[in-house]
């Protein structure tokens, strides 16, 4: 029997290929969680993107589950605990698309700075020539970035920015301080970052430790010139505190391409605002992250099917208590 294998979303030509050398696939006909619940049943395997969950109620529904894919690097819609209970290993792509995302986060600083978007908007609207004296900008060389979460892709911002000539301050109390100073950036308290910092972007995976780490207290430390990058997750700013620091000129403004609630509503104060930048949550999308990711999901995914251990996989205690787990349903 060719076992099943749930797409959540559709992942792209070459991980859909690899997949249906070993394996029937099934899309979700719509996005919807309850259409979750219903298909994980007799799926094998379940592949998610970034929309919905793979929750403690659709792992409890699925009566065969051998392996829980992600494409990307955001485990924060995978109930991976309930995951590990059972004894079902959740494979990632931590490397596939942290190039794309380090990119566009400079992309987000330099647009921010100099109103590359308004300016667009503006000229495309008819407004006059002389408009374009508003769009004075702020210069990114020599200024300060503070970078909070040190891992692959707040690392890859670093070395990106160090290209600009800016000065790099890191807040990641769970890293040792040499691997940061050894990177050329200065390891700080996250209070001294804030106050410091000319731009802070923001890197740390959402957790509950992370949920609103950047509230009302920690953005009025922050200067009223600096800048607010989110590419990570949209709970780990307080989307509250955030427009209203804005709309009150607290900061100077705030590029963000990820919400707390996904997609947003447009009625809302935020697209109101000409002093924020808003992106779909679009920050890993390159035709060459894409395809890696899906490369890279489809093979994690295989190889378990196939009895292997897969390269990534986020809770490899699955694999540590194997010999034990061996005995259970799963495997
Ligand atoms: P990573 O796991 O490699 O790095 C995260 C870092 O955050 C680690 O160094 C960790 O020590 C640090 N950290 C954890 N808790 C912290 C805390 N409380 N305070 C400070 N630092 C803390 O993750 P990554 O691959 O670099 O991804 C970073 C973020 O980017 C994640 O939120 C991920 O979901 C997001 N992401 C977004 C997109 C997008 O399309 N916008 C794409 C990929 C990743």
């Amino acid at each position: 029997m060719r076992p099943k294998v749930l797409l959540v979303e559709p992942i792209g030509d070459p991980g859909t290929k690899l997949l249906r050398e070993l394996a029937d696939i099934k899309i979700l006909p719509a996005l919807s969680q309850r259409l979750v619940i219903s298909h994980i049943r007799d799926a094998d395997a379940v592949i998610i993107r970034a929309m919905l969950r793979v929750d403690r109620q659709a792992i409890d529904a699925a009566r065969q589950l051998r392996v829980i894919g992600r494409f990307g690097v955001g485990i924060d819609n995978i109930d991976v605990e309930r995951a590990t209970e059972v004894g079902i290993p959740v494979v990632w792509t931590p490397e596939a698309n942290c190039a794309a995302v380090a990119d566009f986060t400079l992309g987000l600083i330099l647009a921010i700075a100099r109103k590359i978007p308004i300016a667009d908007r503006t000229l495309r609207g008819g407004a006059p020539w002389q408009k374009r004296h508003e769009f004075v900008g702020t210069d990114v060389s020599q200024k300060v970035l503070g970078i909070i979460g040190f891992g692959r892709i707040g690392r890859a911002v670093a070395e990106r920015a160090k290209g600009f000539r800016m000065n790099v301050l890191v807040y990641d109390p769970l890293l040792d301080r040499d691997i940061v100073a050894g990177r050329g950036a200065s390891p700080v308290a996250l209070d001294e970052l804030l106050t410091q910092s000319d731009f802070v972007s923001v890197h740390v995976p959402l957790t509950p430790e992370t949920i609103n780490l950047i509230g009302e207290r920690e953005i009025k430390m922050m200067k009223t010139q600096a800048f607010i990058i989110n590419t990570a997750r949209g709970g780990v700013v307080d989307t509250r505190a955030l427009l209203k620091a804005l709309k009150a000129r607290r900061i100077a403004g705030a590029a963000l391409d990820t919400f707390d609630k996904e997609p947003p509503s447009r009625r809302g104060l935020m697209f109101r605002l000409d002093n924020i930048i808003t992106t779909p949550h679009i920050a890993a999308f390159t035709r060459e992250a894409l395809e890696k990711t899906s490369t890279m999901v489809a093979e994690g995914v295989l190889s378990v099917l196939r009895k292997e251990r897969p390269q990534f996989v986020f809770n490899t205690s699955v694999f540590e208590k194997r010999g034990m787990i061996n005995n259970q349903r799963r495997f």
